[in-house]
């Protein structure tokens, strides 16, 4: 280990306990008051203008997609209240939630079933609407169902699109990407389901495998894409189109939340705890939400302890300059979706003054926590998605964050959401296999 890792280790001692693979709850220290953010990265008007794409897009969605047919095209999840889920949490778990409890559903996101739904899918509209403006093939003002033709299908059928994922990225991109008609190669982490390859495959996407991590993916498709003019590269590190489709979430969810007549403002704060990876998805999600609530919301990751990437590139502010090996942690995790050694500077930076903290889980408790939620509410998700009760096993630590804000007499009402990432599309036999891992007929 070099010394600058050491020191690192000596100073933040959070970072000395993570290495030796224990569960933290980090606070942010950089975060700051909306007043004293500085500079935005992307603008209210670059997310508004996000959403209207979507919208016009929704049309031919409801049209390919017929799942998405019941929300007029548009792709978005319940947001359902877990009562039975938190009784468990504060009875079994010591969770301590005061306030209700919900659980935002982009497991059941239609077409991939996942957070990815929404970067993935519109990253790949957005080039797609690019490449047809230019080609005079389409205007704003046009119904977008034109583009389920075969004349349009033959067109984007002379572009490529490629990205590098450990599973859920590349079902999104691949799914959207081959229904436009698009020539797509996924290029697949060491960690992607095996399922995930197969479901791919049959939609005619080409997957590539690597026997290496994600990041060796990622730099393979972008060398790959950038031999070839007509590909085009989703750049799950960089994309500014990424964020700003998850960023779109912020917009949504208040109207969720005003549809239901829940208040946040001051006095009733808003907690929102989302499973990270590389740090796009849940970077957008929780900057969409500090464009809208500011400093009534508090935004916590939550990462596997043998991938907190996110955690190691935030606390040193380091971000892309360190992985989690350079600390002696493995980056393997059951959780794929979250199986990242190294964070996205971009997402770090921007995010950098609006995170509250981030929080690290065994992967075993995600299997607890998943069985705990069929038990109690019904609703299965993947393990990568469990994560996002990490912080309620850490009532502590989330207390003496509460103090530190000021909001201890308002926690009664606090409304918390658990963003479940991911699950729905799992098969039932892996479903299964799941639920048995860590019981007494499967041990982890
Ligand atoms: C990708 C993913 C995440 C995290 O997204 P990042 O952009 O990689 O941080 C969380 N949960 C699931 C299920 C995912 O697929």
């Amino acid at each position: 280990m070099d010394t600058r890792i050491e020191a690192y280790m000596k100073q933040i001692p959070v970072l000395a306990e993570a290495a030796a693979g224990k569960e933290v709850f980090w606070v942010n220290g950089r975060e700051c008051p909306e007043s004293r953010q500085g500079e935005k990265a992307v603008s209210k008007e670059q997310i508004q203008d996000a959403a209207r794409r979507l919208e016009r897009f929704a049309p031919y969605l409801a049209e390919v997609f017929p799942e998405t047919a019941a929300c007029n095209g548009i792709i978005e999840s319940e947001l359902r209240e877990i009562k039975a889920m938190r009784q468990e949490l504060n009875q079994e778990w010591g969770a301590g939630i005061a306030g209700r409890l919900f659980l935002k559903m982009d497991s059941h996101l239609p077409i991939s079933g996942s957070v990815k739904a929404r970067g993935g899918i519109y990253e790949v509209l957005k080039h797609a609407e690019e490449l047809a403006f230019k080609a005079g093939l389409l205007t704003e003002q046009e119904d977008y169902r034109k583009l389920n033709t075969s004349e349009m299908r033959e067109f984007f059928g002379r572009y490529k699109v490629q990205v590098g994922s450990t599973g859920n990225l590349g079902l999104s991109i691949g799914i959207m990407s081959a229904k436009l008609g698009f020539q797509v190669t996924v290029h697949m982490s060491a960690d992607a389901k095996q399922w995930k390859k197969d479901l791919l495959r049959s939609k005619g996407v080409t997957v590539i495998e690597y026997e290496s991590d994600y990041c060796a993916a990622v730099e393979e498709g972008r060398k790959s894409s950038d031999r070839d003019p007509m590909s085009y590269f989703v750049d799950d590190e960089n994309s500014v189109n990424l964020f700003l489709g998850y960023a779109v979430a912020g917009e949504r969810l208040k109207r969720q939340l005003e549809e239901q007549g829940i208040q946040v403002d001051r006095r009733h704060p808003l907690f929102v705890y989302l499973p990270c990876g590389i740090g796009g998805a849940p970077g957008g999600v929780a900057y969409g939400l500090k464009e809208i609530y500011g400093d009534c919301v508090h935004c916590f990751f939550m990462e596997p302890t043998q991938a907190c990437c996110m955690l190691v590139g935030m606390a040193t502010g380091e971000h892309d300059k360190v992985s989690v090996r350079d600390f002696g942690i493995s980056g393997k995790t059951d959780a794929d979706g979250l199986a990242v050694g190294r964070p996205s500077a971009f997402v770090g930076k921007v995010i950098e003054k609006r995170l509250a903290g981030i929080c690290t889980i065994e992967d075993r408790k995600l299997y607890e926590l998943m069985r705990a939620l069929l038990k109690t509410e019904d609703i299965f998700i993947e393990p990568s998605a469990c994560a996002s009760f990490a912080a309620f096993l850490h009532a502590d630590e989330m207390d003496g964050y509460i103090r530190q804000k000021n909001l201890s007499d308002c926690m009664g009402q606090a409304v918390h959401i658990a963003w479940a990432t991911g699950g729905s599309m799992v098969p039932p036999e892996t479903a299964a296999e799941y639920l048995n891992i860590g019981t007494q007929s499967v041990r982890l």
